[in-house]
């Protein structure tokens, strides 16, 4: 009966259960390179630019400086206003054969200052805030912040704001009420408890010498000043974002596990560029996308749904002839995390169904909620195809979907591929805490992604 049993059935394994003394190597040694790259990456911004850094050492050019069509084994990239990022390696086939690209987010939820962030209440100094994609507010307050991003001044000049990154350099919060005093706030909703407009960053508390109003504000604007040489209008023009100063930690007594600030992309992020920039001649053409503004629908000049993809393809191609036949030839994966089952909220998963720790990259044919609703969902044909090319890259993978039906439901950027006339199906990491400040991963899945991300590159 086991037998029969063991050919019939369909029964995930403990991928720990299943990989070698090499492969264990392996995913350690990937891991710390994700993690070194994550601590250096909390904004979109700096996702390109450490991106860039490993591309370039990596043999990548600027995509500016080809003359005719990409080459086989030829490597370029282009950053997109220096918030998206599109990497591609030149395949044996023409690229009207198609290309393989893979789809990741390097944007992740935040507290964006106001474009007029600065007051004083009290005689203590604060940056207003904007949040930025789904975070429940609560997870907010009380914790380390840094503030990081850049200011744009008229003259054309920017300048670059790192605070709270360095040891000794000092960090900001998110105040909450004492739970003494807190009686009336923990009769509210959870999502009522902590207000949008309270989500301000304490930054100060020393007035300026003299007399009169706004002392604090002032000496605050000043310190700024002497740092960055920027005045109160330059916000107006800045884009500082503030970010959870955790360290990327191992975690766990047999440290399996990853604890950081916004693994939901980048996890996935660093497993497509990891595996693009070990291609030599691929078949197709591979190409890899870091797409910001994904959390908040995809839109804007730097997200998805932009034609500046369609542009790369058209340098890449050396005209814009034949690029709608190559974008119907092509095949994504859309990479981004999902929800790992989580023991202690068993109650929003289908345990059958549902992705699981150390259980291999997660596929996920459809995300959408009520109904699928939103879902860009996978042909059959497409995710047997990726059944094969997992199976052959001894890439442990594990379906998986998004909570249990009617519980919610989410999305990524593969509609906006499928938009696009590609086939595209979703694969990522399964997530605990996702969308908080100190997300969780398991090592083995991080190392799965990558290894699946290379044998779709790679596949035929
Ligand atoms: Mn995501
Ligand atoms: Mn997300």
């Amino acid at each position: 009966m086991d037998e029969k049993k063991n050919e019939l059935f369909y029964q995930p394994k403990n991928g720990y259960d299943v990989i070698d003394t090499a492969e264990r190597l392996a995913l350690e040694e990937y891991c710390r390179g994700y993690m070194a790259w994550l601590d250096d990456s909390r904004t979109e911004r700096e996702a390109v630019s450490e991106a860039v850094k490993l591309a370039e050492q990596a043999g990548f050019v600027p995509v500016e400086s080809l003359t005719g069509p990409l080459q086989p084994g030829q490597k370029v990239y282009h950053s997109n206003r220096g918030k998206s990022l599109l990497l591609a390696v030149g395949g044996k086939k023409p690229m009207t054969a198609g290309c393989v690209v893979t789809a990741a987010h390097i944007d992740s939820p935040r507290l964006d200052l106001k474009q007029n962030p600065l007051f004083e209440d009290t005689e203590l100094g604060y940056f207003r805030t904007h949040y930025y994609g789904g975070v429940k507010k609560y997870q907010w307050t009380a914790i380390p912040l840094q503030l990081r991003g850049t200011v744009a001044l008229t003259d054309g000049s920017t300048v670059e704001v790192v605070i709270g990154r360095d040891p000794g350099d000092p960090q900001f919060v998110v105040t909450d009420l004492l739970p003494h005093l807190a009686a009336d706030q923990m009769q509210k909703t959870l999502a009522k408890g902590v207000e949008g407009e309270k989500l301000c960053l304490l930054i100060g508390s020393v007035p300026y010498a003299g007399e009169g109003n706004d002392r604090v504000k002032l000496a605050l604007m000043s310190i700024l000043h002497d740092r960055y040489g920027i005045t109160e209008e330059d916000f107006i023009s800045a884009e500082l974002e503030a970010v959870p100063a955790f360290e990327v930690r191992e975690l766990g007594l047999d440290r399996s596990l990853i604890g950081a600030y916004g693994q939901d992309d980048r996890v996935c992020a660093y497993a497509e560029l990891a595996a693009i920039m070990e291609l030599e001649e691929p078949e197709r053409t591979a190409v890899c996308i870091l797409a910001d503004k994904e959390e908040i629908g995809s839109v804007g000049v730097s997200g998805m749904r932009s034609q500046a993809f369609e542009r790369f393809l058209e340098r890449l191609m050396g005209d814009g002839a034949a690029l709608q036949q190559c974008l119907s030839n092509s095949f994504c994966v859309s990479a981004d995390v999902t929800v790992a089952f989580d023991p202690m909220y068993p109650e929003v998963s289908e345990k059958q169904n549902a992705a699981r720790l150390n259980y291999g990259v997660g596929l996920c044919k459809f995300t959408g909620s009520r109904g699928k609703s939103g879902a860009s969902d996978a042909s059959a044909e497409l995710v047997a195809y990726m059944r094969r090319i997992c199976a052959e890259a001894g890439v442990l993978w594990q379906m998986c979907e998004l909570g249990k039906v009617d519980q919610g439901g989410g999305g990524t950027v593969a509609g906006f591929m499928a938009d696009r006339d590609i086939d595209t199906i979703d694969a990522g990491v399964p997530v605990l805490s996702m969308h908080a400040p100190f997300e969780v991963t398991a090592k083995l899945d991080c190392y799965m992604t990558y290894k699946c991300m290379k044998a779709a590159y790679q596949a035929r």
